[in-house]
């Protein structure tokens, strides 16, 4: 049966019920979205802080370089959590809610795959409760506010070639990618060159992700720099234009933490989602804290690989939300190791012992960020596919459990929570009997430059970073006032260095960053190395013409 077969059969419970009958969360702090999908009102994410015993443990789910399909963290993050909870662990789920772009794009949605899946599956993939978009409305009215003042005499004195304000849209459309605003003359407004990002880039969407409650939003949203006045250099605040509160208002439900249930009934939550190749890559802070004050267990998803979506989780999100991970589950499987080792995307279903072995230096470095330079416990999670012979999976176990870390074969996909019940093990004694020594990869008081070199060096296995003249302007440029954030790299995923075609384990290159954005309201700074759209394109057969409603109402070709 496909993804959405499985998901179309699963027996959901009423989510009110299902919230009161697992975490007594009373109905009236639910808003129901229909029968299968409700937010939690901030006034009971709120009550929960002051309870302060049973605090739970933290698990990130991350991976080694993914080949384009993805290779299942969030379908091992949901078998994970449907494990834990049949060993009796209360578990919570947090997933970052799918983008409409590669939905419709290569990849597919984003609510897990086979027995280990987050439902109602289309609603999840479709539009959920709305929250992208009142994102990208609350970013647009951002937008649509610089060209109306500028139109109305620019008494701010926006430069209007320095605005760094573009528009979004929760597409995949290339050709929205540079545009020309106000053609026709000055009743149109003021002629500029404009263009899009997909909603998950929007600054908004990393705000709403770190902000924890709504005066921490509406203040963050006050902060966003849009530009630059004509003097080149006093930054444009949103608040200068008195757009952050409207901004707030218009998030006023998307900032709530998103309750759904898993094939198994247990609840996850799905909320927020930046990308984690040109944004954050983590689900909101408000949905991890949730989780843990509700759970024994809060099992949370980083986007694309560890170099990527983890080394974000840790330096910035946990670092803004002062978390700290318990144990770390690197998710690898047999066919994107063969794939590193130089097996054709067509032939990764073949037994090929010598290409893995190949492939493996990808795994081994990942393992070593987490454990060495985060000082984390990490388990290996081996994603079970058909296709995978005996003798590779066997060798992969061997590989890894000769660095001394457990390696399990998990077969969630197949079979559900029940298939990864190891998995489930090996963390609970993992989270449960070591202490992590957790450490940040940097300190946030190193130049900014030397943060970015930190993390291409010891990160991606550089040998330096390089960068224009200009980027370096603008570093030395924004250094001395904002010096002291976080940095967001913005890089490809399918590699440790910025040539997507370089599998395996890459050493000794150079990172070139291309450009930098102050995300003062997020609060850190986008480095962006190579080459990295921030709106990206569809492929020359989208998954959209796929996907198609019968007379009924039943969807198909999602996954
Ligand atoms: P990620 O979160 O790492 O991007 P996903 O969990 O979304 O990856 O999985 C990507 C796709 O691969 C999904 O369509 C899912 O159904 C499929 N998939 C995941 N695990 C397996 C597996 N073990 N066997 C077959 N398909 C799988
Ligand atoms: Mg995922």
């Amino acid at each position: 049966m496909s993804d959405i077969e499985i998901a179309q059969n699963a027996k959901m419970k009423p989510i009110i019920n299902l919230a009161e009958e697992k975490f007594g969360i009373p109905a009236e702090h639910l808003d129901p979205y229909g029968h299968y999908k409700a937010k939690l009102s901030l006034e009971y994410v709120d009550s929960l802080s002051h309870q302060h015993n049973g605090e739970g443990k933290l698990i990130l789910v991350t991976a080694i370089s993914p080949t384009p399909a993805g290779e299942g963290k969030t379908t091992t993050t949901v078998g994970l959590g449907d494990a834990l909870n049949r060993i009796g662990k209360k578990t919570i789920m947090c997933l970052r809610e799918p983008s409409l772009g590669p939905c419709f794009g290569m990849k597919g949605g984003a609510a897990g795959g086979g027995y280990a899946q987050v439902v109602p599956m289309e609603d999840i993939n479709l539009h959920f409760t709305g929250d992208f978009h009142a994102i990208g409305v609350a970013h647009n009215l951002l937008s649509a506010m610089i060209d109306n003042h500028i139109n109305h005499g620019n008494a701010l004195d926006i430069d209007p070639r320095r605005i760094k304000w573009k528009r979004v849209v929760d597409m995949n459309d290339r050709a929205l990618r540079n545009i020309t605003i106000g053609q026709g003359g000055p009743a149109n407004g003021y002629l500029r060159e404009d263009g899009y990002d997909i909603v998950v880039a929007s600054e908004v969407m990393a705000i709403l992700c770190l902000a924890t409650n709504r005066a921490d939003l509406k203040e963050r949203l006050g902060r966003i720099i849009i530009g630059y006045k004509t003097d080149r250099v006093t930054p444009v605040y949103a608040s200068d234009l008195k757009a952050h509160g409207a901004m707030a208002a218009l998030l006023k439900d998307a900032i709530k933490p998103n309750i759904v249930q898993t094939l198994e009934n247990n609840i996850a939550i799905v909320h927020g989602g930046p990308f984690a190749n040109i944004a954050h890559g983590c689900n909101s802070v408000t949905a991890t804290q949730t989780a843990l004050k509700l759970a024994d267990y809060a099992v949370t998803e980083a986007g694309f690989g560890a170099d990527l979506g983890a080394e974000k989780f840790l330096n910035i999100k946990c670092r803004s939300a002062k978390l700290a991970p318990s144990a770390v589950v690197i998710v690898a499987t047999v066919r994107a190791l063969k794939f590193h080792g130089g097996v054709e995307r067509d032939h990764l279903n073949q037994e090929n012992l010598e290409a893995l072995e190949n492939g493996f230096e990808n795994l081994e470095r990942h393992l070593y960020n987490v454990t060495e330079n985060f000082k984390l416990p990490a388990v290996v999670c081996v994603n079970h596919f058909t296709y995978d012979s005996d003798d590779e999976t066997a060798l992969l176990v061997k590989k890894v459990e000769a660095l001394g870390v457990k390696c399990i074969i998990s077969k969630h996909w197949a079979e559900g929570g029940a298939g990864a019940e190891e998995l489930a093990h090996a963390v609970v004694e993992i989270a449960e009997s070591r202490e992590p020594g957790f450490e940040y990869l940097y300190d946030t008081d190193m130049p900014l430059w030397d943060k970015i070199e930190t993390i291409a060096t010891r990160m991606y296995g550089a040998k330096s970073i390089s960068a224009s003249a200009k980027v370096k302007a603008e570093i030395a440029r924004i250094q001395p006032q904002y010096g002291n954030l976080p940095i967001c790299m913005a890089k490809t995923q399918m590699s440790f260095s910025t040539d997507p075609t370089a599998k395996g384990a890459p050493s000794g290159h150079i990172v070139e960053i291309s450009d930098i954005k102050l995300e003062n309201g997020a609060g850190f700074i986008v480095a962006i190395a190579g080459d990295m759209m921030t709106m990206p394109g569809l492929p020359k057969v989208p998954t959209a013409e796929r996907i198609d409603i019968d007379d009924a109402g039943v969807i198909t070709g999602l996954f």
